[in-house]
């Protein structure tokens, strides 16, 4: 039994930040694996949560690499803080630190996007001109939140006067989403919640920010005047039937409205209407507060290079992947890292924590003249919030198994205190510990 637990809380995102602090640094990590000599160029596109991690676990793991990361951005973004942030629990600050502080200091970083990208000639041209030829390709550029699709709305509208919330917009958007539904949920009215057309990250977090808010009006007393409507463009509140029918069962409990296949096509900030494309015709609601997640998509220069899928995703652009290996298709040099991967699962920092050991094992292996090994599969966790001091920590995989990290200890569809700490306390402390590469 004690072994079971141990060898389940190893493969779960959480369970190394829940068996302890010697657990974060003991992890199936690269530091205890011998180091192999090359002088191979690693080329990371980004350098978020999967870029930065995996640069330093090939740091440890080659000796005379040459390891660029390119990377526009100044700030780390600590992206599950965001729905923290828009609840009111935790200041903008909490989800920022600087790119830099997280990378090791044997790899050259490049702070510029990769502007064009040819991988027939392992060549790629970042934003202020330079060429970087490589040997391996890392593509770990995350999404592009695509705000432009949602006709009359502009990230400027987004605060208390409006009533306008973009919890997925970045640190000080998140911020300005809590004073809007701080002024709701004291006011009252219609608030407008749902999640976007498109794959996106963390496909909990629509669901999350509904509950908190429903939440915080009933602490305030103020929930007889407020009306809380989820739309969702799908059939389902959440892809995994058995985590839908749950959702599904609190929404009720809590007489939170939903509506399925209605997907938000255009706001009128100055009418406070927005209209849905549904099956039949459109659809108009008014309301008090909306909190808008725009469709999310690869950025544009990966959609441009070749590396996305033909015949999948064709208006998204994941990259071509194996769901397994994550070795591109048909680009052995090139691997995926995190949100950008075309697999069926596994938009989340949890899967990321997974795919950075199995890219790291196929692309050194490879180096050192072996075949790799290790498989993804598929395993995506999402800490369900359904109110301040209580989650589910749903932890699921390819096939819609549930995976708990702490089988016979904490039930993954139960609303539970020490599920709420681990999203509130331990999953950042165990996000930090990945980007180092020691989870
Ligand atoms: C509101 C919200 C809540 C979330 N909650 C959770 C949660 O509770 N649990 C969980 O596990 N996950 C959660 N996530 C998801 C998690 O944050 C992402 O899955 C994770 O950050 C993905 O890592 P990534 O490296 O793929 O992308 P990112 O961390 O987004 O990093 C991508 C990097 O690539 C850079 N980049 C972009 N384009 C280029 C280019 N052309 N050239 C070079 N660099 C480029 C960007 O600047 C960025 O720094 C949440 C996300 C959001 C938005």
């Amino acid at each position: 039994m004690e072994f079971d637990k141990l060898t389940a809380s190893r493969r779960g995102f959480l369970g190394l930040a829940g068996a302890g602090g010697a657990a974060l640094v003991l992890g199936p990590g690269s530091a205890q694996a011998a180091r192999v000599r090359t002088s191979a160029r690693i080329l990371i596109l980004g350098a978020g949560a999967g870029g930065a991690a995996i640069a330093n676990r090939l740091s440890e793991r080659l000796e005379g690499a040459q390891i660029t990361v390119l990377d526009g951005k100044q700030e780390h973004w600590y992206q599950p803080g965001f729905t923290l942030i828009a609840a009111g629990l935790r200041p903008a600050s909490y989800a920022v630190s600087s790119i830099t502080q997280w990378l090791p200091r044997d790899i050259t970083f490049i702070n510029e996007y990769a502007a064009e990208l040819d991988p027939e000639a392992n060549r790629v041209t970042t934003t202020g001109g330079q060429q970087i030829e490589y040997d391996y390709l890392i593509v770990s550029t995350g999404v592009v939140l695509d705000w432009d699709a949602i006709e009359g709305f502009d990230l400027g509208m987004v605060g208390p006067e409006t009533g306008i919330g973009a919890q997925y917009a970045g640190p000080d958007y998140a911020a300005r989403t809590w004073a809007a539904i701080d002024r709701f949920t004291n006011e009252g009215g219609v608030g407008l919640f749902g999640r976007p057309e498109t794959e996106m990250k963390c496909a909990g977090a629509p669901v999350k920010i509904t509950f908190l808010a429903e939440d915080i009006a009933t602490t305030k007393g103020n929930r007889g005047k407020c009306d809380f409507i989820y739309t969702t463009p799908g059939g389902a509140l959440f892809g995994v039937p058995v985590i839908h029918h749950r959702v599904r069962q609190i929404m009720d409990e809590r007489n939170i409205t939903y509506n399925y296949r209605w997907t938000l096509k255009s706001i009128d900030a100055q009418a406070r209407t927005a209209t849905f494309d549904t099956p039949e015709f459109e659809e108009t609601l008014e309301w008090d507060f909306i909190n808008v997640i725009a469709p999310q998509r690869a950025p544009q220069v990966i959609r441009d290079s070749g590396l996305s899928w033909a015949d999948r995703w064709t208006d998204e652009g994941w990259i071509e992947v194996d769901m397994q290996t994550l070795r591109h298709a048909r680009y052995p040099n090139v691997f995926g890292i995190g949100d950008i991967n075309g697999v069926p699962k596994g938009k989340t920092a949890a899967s990321v924590k997974w795919h950075l050991p199995v890219v790291e094992d196929h692309l050194v292996s490879e180096i050192a003249g072996r075949e790799g090994t290790r498989l993804f599969d598929g395993y995506t966790s999402c800490p369900l919030i359904t109110r301040i001091g209580r989650a589910m920590l749903v932890e699921f995989d390819y096939k819609d198994n549930l995976v708990p990290s702490f089988p016979g200890l904490i039930a993954p569809l139960e609303e539970l205190w020490i599920s709420w700490l681990m999203k509130e306390v331990a999953l950042k402390a165990t996000y930090n510990a990945m980007l180092r590469g020691r989870a």
